[in-house]
Parts: structure tokens; sequence; C-alpha cells
């Protein structure tokens, strides 16, 4: 068993009591054979983790800083071999695997920076009637244990957001990775342990979500959880965590209005970029477009020649655009979605077909408002057109959603991009782009069902730590 396979507790790689066989999503050739952790292994991970505060308290912001520059400059020398197991685990096209592996560099770089620049506030204390004479000043302090639980979606880069944010503020952290993609967080971790991260700071546990994820949400010694997954377990973690601080973020159906646009072809391009890349299983892949009932045609058209020169196959080629859903049972349900659709009087622009894990990038016009393609979040190549007279009966069509990362809005108009950024109801409103467009040091969260919080690495590096005041009595 390799390292990758293993788990990775006190800075040590165990093997576990069982394992399991990872498959490709692709072609379901076996990948690795990985160590399940027991409860017992997760018990242990959390005491380790509680242990080794003292070491984490120890390091000064440079010390800390400096280790996650190397981890940045360590993902930059084994880069190849990082986007392969991305390739390998979740099916995630080579040239997209490449791009996540950038960002997760970059992600890095920017958490190295934001050790450096935790700082408190002083206070007038003497603003304040019974203030005379005191002087007020808080410091930020790591909250302690964080329990970090991660898709499947970008193994590598999600992880990133919670440990570059986690070690940039001092915390000890145990992760549970999503059971489909374990090796990019192993492969994480055998990098912070070259970095020289102190041994039992981080600790990466293997298992089902239900069964060891449970035991981060509910132990008393982690004091926050950072999740990212699915409404469904958001819910699950909010109910079960009690007055531990915690992060969710969530799922969404995102939607972009084409109001009015100088070259509708390339609006089109990227249009399809953010519907189906990763074969839509992006938290703010794009789902829903509204577009100016004038524009349709065109617009619809330019999507059609677009998508035509996506190609669709084996991840591992170096010209593949778009590949296989995580499951085939995924596959299965956006299927039956795209039915439910078609017999409520939706048509079918392209694709609409599946063939094992794989679903045609599909687009779909005319989608009555209840159907589940509408409402809820599909996390598959599907993306549905219908169009609008008035530009606020479009943002009303965007609001229509129990979800709220981001939304995009095209327009030429200064009065109606104000008009959407106070109107929509997102954690972010991106104008004349596409809801899809992520750096990784911008505030990065939703409202409404998409969850709490917020990331992007100098916020989530705050929502990692507890403030603390201190005041001086300087005189009477
Ligand atoms: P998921 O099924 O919710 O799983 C996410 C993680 O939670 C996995 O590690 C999973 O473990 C674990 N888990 C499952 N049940 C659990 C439980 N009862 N208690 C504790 N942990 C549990 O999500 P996914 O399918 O991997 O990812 C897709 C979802 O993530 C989509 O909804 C997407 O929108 C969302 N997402 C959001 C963002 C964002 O930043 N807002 C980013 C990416 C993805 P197992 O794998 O072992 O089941």
């Amino acid at each position: 068993m390799t390292n990758i396979e293993k788990m990775f507790i006190n800075g040590e790689w165990r093997e576990g009591e069982t394992s399991y066989e990872l498959k490709s999503p692709y072609n379901r050739d076996k990948v690795a054979q990985v160590s399940f952790s027991t409860k017992e292994d997760v018990f242990e991970a959390i005491e380790s983790a509680k242990l080794a505060q003292e070491k984490m308290k120890a390091l000064t912001a440079l010390e800390r800083s400096t280790i996650l520059e190397k981890v940045a400059h360590l993902l930059e020398e084994q880069f190849e071999e990082c986007a392969l197991i991305l390739t390998k685990e979740n099916a995630k096209p080579l040239k997209s695997a490449r791009g996540e592996i950038l960002r997760t560099i970059e992600t890095y770089k920017f958490a190295a920076e934001e050790a450096k620049k935790l700082t408190g506030e002083t206070i007038p204390m003497d603003a304040a009637k019974g203030g005379k004479g005191r002087f007020g000043f808080t410091r930020r302090e790591p909250v302690g244990v964080i329990g970090a639980i991660t898709p499947f979606n970008f193994p590598f880069n999600l992880v990133a957001h919670k440990l570059g944010p986690a070690f940039a503020a001092g915390n000890t952290l145990i992760l549970k990775p999503a059971s489909q993609t374990p090796l990019s967080a192993l492969k994480t971790a055998e990098i912070f342990e070259q970095a020289g991260l102190p041994a039992g700071a981080l600790n990466v546990v293997i298992g089902k979500g239900g069964d060891i994820g449970d035991i981060l949400v509910t132990h008393p010694d982690i004091k926050l959880i950072t999740f990212t997954g699915s409404l469904e377990v958001g819910l699950d973690i909010k109910a079960k965590s009690g007055l531990k601080k915690s992060t969710l973020e969530l799922g969404s159906n995102s939607a972009v209005v084409i109001d009015d646009v100088e070259d509708i072809q390339s609006v089109a391009n990227r249009c399809v970029e953010g519907a189906f890349t990763f074969a839509g299983q992006v938290c703010i892949s794009l789902q829903r477009i509204f577009v100016k009932k004038e524009l349709y045609e065109e617009f619809s058209q330019a999507m059609l020649q677009s998508v035509e020169k996506w190609k669709i196959g084996d991840p591992a080629n170096e010209s593949t655009d778009m590949s296989a859903l995580i499951q085939e049972k995924e596959a299965i349900r956006a299927e039956e979605w795209i039915e439910e659709a078609k017999n409520a009087g939706a048509e079918i622009l392209c694709g609409g077909k599946r063939e094992g894990s794989v679903i045609d990038p599909t687009i779909i016009a005319k989608v009555p408002a209840h159907v589940s393609l509408n409402c809820k979040e599909a996390f598959a190549p599907i993306v549905l057109i219908n169009t609008y007279e008035k530009f606020e009966e479009a943002l009303r069509y965007v609001n229509d959603s129990q979800y709220g990362l981001q939304a995009g809005v095209y327009t030429t108009s200064i009065e109606k991009s104000f008009q959407a950024i106070e109107q929509i109801e997102a954690g972010g409103v991106i104008i004349n782009d596409i809801p899809s467009f992520r750096v990784d040091q911008m505030p990065y969260g939703g409202v409404k069902n998409s969850g709490t919080g917020r990331e992007g690495i100098k916020y989530a590096t705050e929502e990692m730590t507890e403030l603390k005041l201190v005041v001086f009595k300087v005189s009477d």
C-alpha cells in the first residue's frame, strides 16, 4: 500500500484494518485500494489534533506562512502527479485537472500571505462614560481543533480552502474527504508533511460521511466544522453540531440574465463553458439562463454551435472537455429529470441522452418553473434557457429559487447593473459574466439554502479565529 492509500494520523501513515477498492468513475478500472478509518482512528485523530495545538501555537506567523509557501512550491514541483490523481479519482478531464492544481497553488499562496495579516484593532474605550482611563484592543486567536468535511468535485482546491486558512490562523485540523476522492486529500497531507507542518496538526481520516463524519460533527473537542457539500448533509450537520461554529458551503441552481450584449457568440461560448465544465458538477455551474425574448433565437443557435465543439470521453485524453459523472446513479437521476421536463412540455435543443455515467451536454428550452431541473440543483451537464420580456421579470426569475450562491447579469446599462446588484438574492453578483466565475481570494458563499459563512482565504481565516478583547486599566 502506498502512503496515499493509508490514513494520516499524528504524523504517521497508518494502514486500516479494512479497505475498499477505489474505482474510476469513467471506466470502473481500479485506481487504488484505500484504508478505511475506524471510529477509534477518528477519536485518535481528534486527540492528536488536540495535543498538536501547543506546537501550532508555538509557531510564529512567519513560520506558519513559510510552511504554506512551501506547500505551494511542492505542489508546483509535483504538479503533473497531482493532476493525474484528480483525473483518476473523479474523472476530471486532464486540462481541467491542471487548471485546478494551478488554482490550488494560488490558494496556498494567498493563505501564506494571510498568515502574516491577522490583526485586531484598538477600541476607543473612553468613548463611553465608564471607559475613562482604560485602553482596549482585540486580538484574533485560533479556534482550536477544526473538523473539515469536503466534497468530490474540487478535491485539491476545496481542501486547500479549509487547510490554508486553518493553518494560517494557527489551528489544527482533522480532514474527512469524500469517499470517492481520498487520494488528493492524502497527497495533500504528504505535501504538508514534506513542508514541515508539526505532527498531529493535520490528520486525514477516510470513511463514509454518515459514520465518521458524524463523529467530527458531534465531538466536544472540535470547535468548528467547515463543510462543503450538499444541502441535505449541510442541514444534518447544522442540526447536530450544536453550539460549534460552522461554515456551510452548499449547492445552487445558478442563473444568468442575458439582457444586452455586444458579441452574442462569445457570451454563448462562455455559457457553454459555465454549464458543461466538469459535466456541470460545480457548485456555481450555470443551470438557468434567462434571455431577453428578442435575443432568444440568435442566442440559442449560438449555444448549439458552441456545444458542437465539445469533446466528450476519456478524462485522461488531452483533448477531452467533458467526461463521466461521479456515479452512474447520478446520471440516471439526471436522465429522469430530463424526462420529467420533456413530459411537462420543455423542448430539448440538444443532448438529453445517457450512456452509463455519461450524460451528453444538454440544452433545454421553455422549461416550466415547477420541474426538478428548474428548482433543484442538477449537478449534471444540463442547462435551461427561458425567455423574459422585462428586466424586472428576469430578476424575479433569478430569485425564484431556494438557493443563492452567485448570479450573472449581462447588460450594457449601468442602471440595470445596479438594479440587479440591489435586487438579486445571492452571495455574489457577477456583471457581464457567468455566475460560475471564481478566483480564490474573493469572498465566496451563499444566502438562503446555499449556506452560511464565507470562504475566500481572508474571510475563512477570520472565521477560523475567535476574537479576544483585552482591556488595560491605565488610570482612575
Ligand atoms: P455530499 O454528498 O454532501 O458530500 C460531501 C461530504 O460530506 C463528503 O465528504 C461526504 O462523505 C460527507 N458526508 C456525507 N454524509 C455525511 C453526514 N451525514 N455527516 C457528515 N458528513 C457527511 O456532497 P458531494 O456530492 O460530495 O458534493 C456535491 C455537493 O457539494 C453539491 O451540492 C455542490 O453544490 C456542493 N458544493 C458546494 C460548494 C460551495 O463552495 N458552495 C463547492 C463544491 C461543492 P462521503 O463521500 O463518504 O459520503
